[in-house]
């Protein structure tokens, strides 16, 4: 990654935190990539919700919600755009219907990123969009680990006979050798049957359950799944923002009681400095059902900024995000 600084927020002491045009973090809006790291990324699409539909609108209202991201994260002590040129690359022109279409579109838009070893934060858009991604970023690392956190599995085969929707996503990834360790974390609610719990065991799926959470504390319960991460082995996130309670994250299609608090939220990506995170997803935020003041969005915006956090505290300790790519 580069050391010189070509993309920074813009200065909120020059122009107010509420003026000028809502990028992520008020970085630049740009689809020049030299001497880019990192690039946030929206994906409208909503094409795969089984429940309540509006992830279309979750990238503009995570930008309009991110305004207030400062440069310092005072409990990683990292400045992070500091560290990394990172953009606004604006949004996958997606295909509205059409998941395949979508893919497709997903798949062209992160190629030449990748290509250039920038690292995608992306955010959606329903869980659907987890798929391409992941078929991309499997292109360059080979098959990743997944910390998926969720209170739903997402791992069912079919939804009304169809095999690509925000509910099946990560079966398909794994039939597609996308992955190699795969945890879930935070996985509540009513189920349809107990056999949704063989699907894991029968693929080895590490499964903490927001009870472990709740019984245990974060640091114990994700400390469990970590434990079996190596760190140098590529690391992707999936953040489905349902995994938070709906008191603190009520904008989502398919929402579920008695989950993280927000802090705890932000403790689970925080606890993943010295992982070779690869990439980073915020997904199922739905605008339409949020509350006054945007608390979901304003969550979502703040988990992305963790993300960075996190790649920045991991780049200054030196950890490069592409080991086999070293030169
Ligand atoms: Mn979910
Ligand atoms: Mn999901």
């Amino acid at each position: 990654m580069t050391s010189t600084r070509k993309t920074y927020p813009l200065d909120a002491l020059v122009s107010p935190r509420f003026a000028q045009l809502g990028t992520f973090a008020r970085l630049p809006y740009q689809r020049e990539l030299q001497d880019i790291d990192v690039a946030f990324i929206g994906i409208p699409f909503d094409g795969g919700t089984t429940f309540r539909t509006g992830a279309r609108m979750g990238p503009q209202a995570v930008r309009e919600s991110s305004r207030l991201l400062r440069p310092y994260h005072l409990f990683l002590d990292v400045s992070p755009f500091d560290v990394f040129n990172v953009v606004d690359y604006g949004d996958v022109d997606v295909v509205p219907g059409s998941f395949q279409d979508t893919a497709e579109a997903i798949s062209r838009t992160l190629r030449p990123l990748l290509a250039r070893r920038i690292v995608p934060l992306v955010c959606g858009g329903d869980h659907s969009i987890t798929l391409p991604v992941l078929r991309e970023l499997a292109r360059v690392h080979g098959p990743l680990n997944l910390i998926h956190f969720d209170s739903h599995f997402d791992f069912w085969d079919t939804y009304w006979g169809q095999k690509y929707t925000h509910g099946t996503w990560l079966r398909r990834c794994l039939e597609e050798g996308l992955l190699h360790r795969v945890a879930q974390a935070g996985i509540r609610g009513s189920q349809f049957s107990p056999d949704d719990l063989a699907y894991a065991a029968e693929h080895n799926i590490v499964v903490k359950t927001i009870k472990d959470f709740h019984d245990h504390g974060v640091f114990a319960a994700l400390g469990s799944i970590l434990e079996t991460l190596p760190a140098n082995e590529p690391l992707y996130v999936s953040w489905d923002i349902d995994v938070v309670d709906p008191a603190y994250a009520m904008a989502t299609g398919t929402p579920e009681v008695g989950g993280l608090t927000s802090w705890q939220a932000l403790e689970c990506l925080r606890a993943l400095v010295g992982k070779r995170l690869v990439g980073l997803d915020i997904v199922e935020v739905a605008p339409p059902y949020d509350a006054p003041g945007a608390p979901t969005s304003l969550l979502a915006a703040n988990l992305f900024y963790e993300g960075i956090s996190v790649l920045a505290k991991n780049y200054e300790q030196g950890m490069c995000v592409y080991l086999n790519l070293q030169e």
